[in-house]
C-alpha cells in the first residue's frame, strides 16, 4: 500500500518535496461493519492548494505528515458491511492511498454501466454540480444574455459554457491557449474564446465578443482577467465568484482594482460560491446533467495522467494549464 503524505505546506507554487510517499508491505485488515477499498481514480482540484495551507478557510487544513484527501472512485475488494458488496464502486472523500480501510460512511456507490467511472469526479460529480448550481443559483441565466466564463477549458468552465449555451445565452470562454479556444468552440460550441496569453488588451478583446456587454460573469480565476471584466458588465450583471486559481499560489495581497464602482454603477450582483453549501440541490442538479449527457447536448473532456505516483505532479499542472476539462489520475 502506497499512501501520499503532505510533507511541508507549500509556499507559493506548490513542488513535489512539498508530498512524501510512504510504503507498507501489507494491506490493511477490515472488521466488522468495514471495507476494503482499492482506488481506481483520483481527482485532483485546484482547492486542494487552499487545504495545504493553515490558513482559515470553509474546510479545515489538512495536516502535515497526514495523507492527503480528495474526490476517489474506488473499488470495494473486500467488505465486512452489509451496504456494499465486493466488486462495487464507491466513489467519496478518500486518502490518496492506493488502498484503505473505510466504514462507509460518506461513500456513495457509482454504476460504471451508466457512465464511465471517470464521469463520477467530473461532469456527474463535484466540478458538474458546481457549474450546474453556480450557474443557475447565482447567474440566474435568461436566454438571449452573455455569459462570460474564465477558466473556460478547465473542468467546471467548460460544463458552464455548454450549459449557458444549452439555456440559449451568447457564450464567450476565457482560456490559456489558442488550442483551447478551438475545443471550446468545436467541441462546446461557445460562440467566441479569448486567449489571456496571447490578447495585450483583454478588456477591449471582452468588448468585441460581447457586443451587447456582459450579464453573467462566471469566475473561475480572479486576477487581471477578472479586472478587465468589470469594464464590460451591464445593469444588474451577475458575477459569480467560484474560484481564483490565479492567486492561490502568490505569497502577497495581489494587486486588484476595486470593484465597488464598478458594482454600484452596474447595479451588479457579486457573490462567492461554495457547492457544498447548496447539497440539497445536488439531485435536482444531477438529474439535468445526466439528462443532457444522454441526449448529447452535453459533453466533456477529460485529461487523465497514469499511475499513483504522478498524482501530485497532475495536481501542480492544474497551475499550468496542462488539462483539458478534468483532471484525473488513473491508479
Ligand atoms: P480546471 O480544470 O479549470 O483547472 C485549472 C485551470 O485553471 C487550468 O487548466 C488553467 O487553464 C487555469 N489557470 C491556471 N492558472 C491560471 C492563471 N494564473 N490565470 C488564469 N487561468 C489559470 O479546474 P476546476 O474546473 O476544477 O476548477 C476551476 C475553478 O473553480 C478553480 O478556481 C477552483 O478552485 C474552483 N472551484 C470551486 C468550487 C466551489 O465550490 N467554489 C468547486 C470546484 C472548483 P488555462 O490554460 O486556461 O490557464
Amino acid at each position: 500500500t502506497k499512501t501520499i503524505l503532505l510533507k511541508n505546506r507549500p509556499k507559493g507554487r506548490p513542488t513535489t518535496s512539498d508530498f512524501e510517499f510512504v510504503t507498507e508491505d501489507n494491506d490493511p485488515k477490515i472488521s466488522d461493519g468495514e471495507l476494503l477499498l482499492e482506488t481506481t481514480y483520483v481527482s485532483v482540484d485546484p482547492y486542494l492548494r487552499g487545504r495545504m495551507s493553515d490558513a482559515k478557510s470553509y474546510v479545515p487544513p489538512f495536516e502535515l505528515n497526514k495523507p492527503i484527501q480528495s474526490g476517489v472512485i474506488a473499488k470495494v475488494v473486500a467488505s465486512k458491511n452489509s451496504k456494499f458488496n465486493e466488486g462495487d464502486f464507491v466513489s467519496g472523500m478518500l486518502d490518496w492511498k492506493t488502498k484503505q480501510v473505510s466504514n462507509g460512511e460518506g461513500l456513495l456507490k457509482v454504476d460504471g454501466n451508466k457512465a464511465p467511472l471517470s464521469a463520477y469526479l467530473g461532469i456527474l460529480g463535484m466540478t458538474g454540480m458546481t457549474a450546474y448550481l453556480g450557474l443557475n443559483e447565482i447567474g440566474k441565466p435568461k436566454a438571449g444574455e452573455t455569459l462570460v466564463v474564465s477558466g473556460a477549458a478547465g473542468a467546471v468552465g467548460s460544463v458552464v459554457g455548454q450549459i449557458g449555451k444549452i439555456l440559449g445565452l451568447r457564450v464567450i470562454g476565457v482560456a490559456g491557449t489558442d488550442e483551447k479556444i478551438e475545443m471550446l468552440k468545436s467541441k462546446f460550441g461557445f460562440d467566441a474564446g479569448i486567449n489571456y496569453n496571447t490578447t495585450k488588451d483583454i478588456k477591449g478583446a471582452i468588448a468585441e465578443a460581447a457586443p451587447n456587454g456582459v450579464d453573467i460573469y462566471f469566475d473561475n480565476v480572479g486576477g487581471p482577467i477578472s479586472d478587465a471584466l468589470l469594464f464590460n458588465i451591464n445593469k444588474f450583471a451577475r458575477i459569480v465568484i467560484c474560484g481564483a486559481i490565479s492567486v492561490y499560489n502568490e505569497t502577497e495581497l495581489p494587486k486588484s482594482i476595486s470593484v465597488q464602482p464598478f458594482l454600484v454603477k452596474n447595479s451588479a450582483l457579486m457573490q462567492g460560491f461554495i457547492v457544498s453549501n447548496y447539497s440539497d440541490k445536488f439531485p435536482e442538479a444531477m438529474k439535468h446533467l445526466s439528462g443532457w449527457l444522454s441526449e448529447e447536448k452535453l459533453t466533456y473532456s477529460e485529461t487523465i495522467v497514469d499511475g499513483f505516483d504522478n498524482i501530485p505532479n497532475a495536481f501542480i499542472d492544474l497551475f499550468d494549464g496542462k488539462n483539458k476539462g478534468k483532471m484525473i489520475v488513473k491508479i
